[in-house]
């Protein structure tokens, strides 16, 4: 698909000197954190709402396919313009508009990076719940759009559960607001949630009013080692059958904890696994907390449990976990990370599923993650040709496992291209057929972000 000279000057009218279309410009919007890569024909930065709304219509008659770009540090290749046309950019709308202590919320534009808006916040006393590893450098709308979460969400909840209300763009180009700028609402369809989560492939979105929740005053990290997986992943279980939430309860296997430990040494104990677990609250509420919490971690497997003295030790042990992702791309530069979810008292079945995929397949598997949502980064390493085809026989079998266990293909990573074809065996096949159906009411050409999350 070339563009023509008369959508071209379209876009040039609308957006300016914001019009990169030389091909060498292009590329580096092309491609994104799944490292997966197409080539645009255009690409475009809006710093308003009124340019993003005459671009949908623009692309619209010609029927150019449009995909909205935060920082492209998704995993499944959820902006790879796969049928070039244009990308829309939004790093340049990157105001915060407004913080409102007073009624919770916070009003921003999408390009906003995540780690930002939480300075910002905790000037006021607040934060924003989400919390990617990737927040210094992902947008607001890539969180949204992708219903991002991190550790805080066992607590806190994800995107859907902390946002208010959206401002967007159809892709019949019609502009809307939707959701409430008060805590309660109970006025009609949740347009608000139907949006998060949908990679872009409904509507752009242009400003997001955002619920924000008081900063805790206190916090206490414990470390909990254990003999084996099967220990810790049914220690996971105790902990959230019992009345105090955690606010972060990661979970590392024992190949995890070899890597973590080249990381930051003897501070990462040498065990079966470990377990991350945090407590948040008044000060003088925390030391009940973290006995409960104790309580709770305490069983069958246990080798040692100990509360981080102070903030450097417990920033040793998150730095050690962060450190983890990019470690796994020095072993395998193709790794494969998957990021499904199951009942968190289905986790210890989960592992040992993994553990067996890997022995038939003959590839290292590598699990840490989010246990206390029963979300684990499953980390498929082939580090050949033979083991990428052996790892790629294996997934299949990964996702069939964890719907088998009543989970799901993914916790915060989304959809993308990269498991939009397993999608029909996650989702009950009318849901599907209705998903097609909002998706032609939002897009009825099919032009925003193609390819993408449906089947
Ligand atoms: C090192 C690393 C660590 C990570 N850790 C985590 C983690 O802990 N938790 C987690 O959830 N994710 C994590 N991610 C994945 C990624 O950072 C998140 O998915 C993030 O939300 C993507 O934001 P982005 O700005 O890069 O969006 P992009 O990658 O640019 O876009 C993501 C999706 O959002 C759509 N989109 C972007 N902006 C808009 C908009 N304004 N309107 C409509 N659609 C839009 C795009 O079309 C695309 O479908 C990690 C990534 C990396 C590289």
């Amino acid at each position: 698909m070339l563009l023509s000279n008369s959508f071209t000057g379209e876009l040039r009218g609308i957006f300016g000197d914001a019009l990169v279309t030389d091909p060498a410009e292009c590329l580096a919007y092309g491609y994104d954190n799944s490292r997966r890569q197409a080539q645009p024909h255009a690409v475009v930065f809006p710093t308003e709402h009124a340019q993003v709304a005459a671009l949908v219509r623009a692309c619209r008659a010609p029927r150019i396919s449009l995909v909205a770009r935060g920082r492209g540090t998704n995993t499944t290749g959820a902006t790879v313009p796969v049928d070039g046309g244009v990308v829309v950019s939004l790093e340049r709308m990157n105001r915060i508009v407004k913080i409102d202590a007073d009624n919770r919320l916070a009003i921003v534009e999408p390009g906003v990076l995540n780690g930002d808006l939480q300075t910002a916040l905790g000037a006021h006393g607040f934060f924003w719940p989400p919390d990617p590893t990737s927040s210094p450098y992902c947008t607001i709308g890539g969180n949204l759009a992708c219903n991002a979460a991190g550790p805080r969400a066992v607590k806190y909840g994800s995107c859907r559960e902390n946002t208010l209300g959206l401002r967007a763009v159809t892709g019949a180009g019609e502009e809307f607001r939707c959701g409430v700028n008060t805590t309660k609402g109970a006025v009609g369809y949740d347009l608000t949630r139907l949006l998060i989560g949908a990679e872009g492939t409904l509507a752009v979105i242009t400003e997001a009013t955002l619920k924000l929740t008081p900063k805790p005053t206190a916090k206490a990290t414990l470390a909990a080692s254990y003999a084996d997986v099967a220990a810790a992943t049914a220690a996971v279980a105790r902990i959230m059958a019992q009345p105090v939430v955690p606010c972060a309860l990661e979970f590392m296997d024992d190949e995890a904890l070899r890597l973590a430990r080249a990381h930051a040494g003897d501070a990462i104990p040498n065990a079966g696994a470990l377990l991350i677990v945090e407590a948040d609250g008044d000060a003088a509420d925390l030391p009940r907390a973290v006995e409960a919490l104790c309580a709770a971690a305490r069983g069958a497997g246990l080798l040692d449990i100990r509360t981080a003295k102070n903030t450097s030790e417990a920033e040793t042990l998150w730095a050690a976990r962060r450190a983890l992702s990019p470690a796994l791309r020095t072993i395998s530069p193709d790794k494969i990370n998957e990021d499904v979810v199951v009942p968190v008292s289905r986790l210890p079945e989960l592992i040992a599923r993994l553990r067996e995929i890997a022995a038939k397949y003959s590839i290292p598997i590598v699990n840490f993650g989010h246990a206390g949502n029963g979300n684990i980064h499953v980390n498929l390493l082939p580090r050949d040709a033979a083991e990428h085809a052996r790892a790629e026989a294996a997934l299949p079998e990964v996702f069939r496992s964890v719907i088998a266990l009543g989970g799901t293909l993914s916790g915060e990573h989304g959809i993308g291209l990269a498991k939009r074809d397993y999608l029909v065996d996650a989702l009950d096949p009318n849901a599907l057929a209705l998903m097609r159906r909002i998706k032609a009411q939002f897009d009825p050409d099919g032009i925003l972000n193609p390819g993408k999350l449906l089947p």
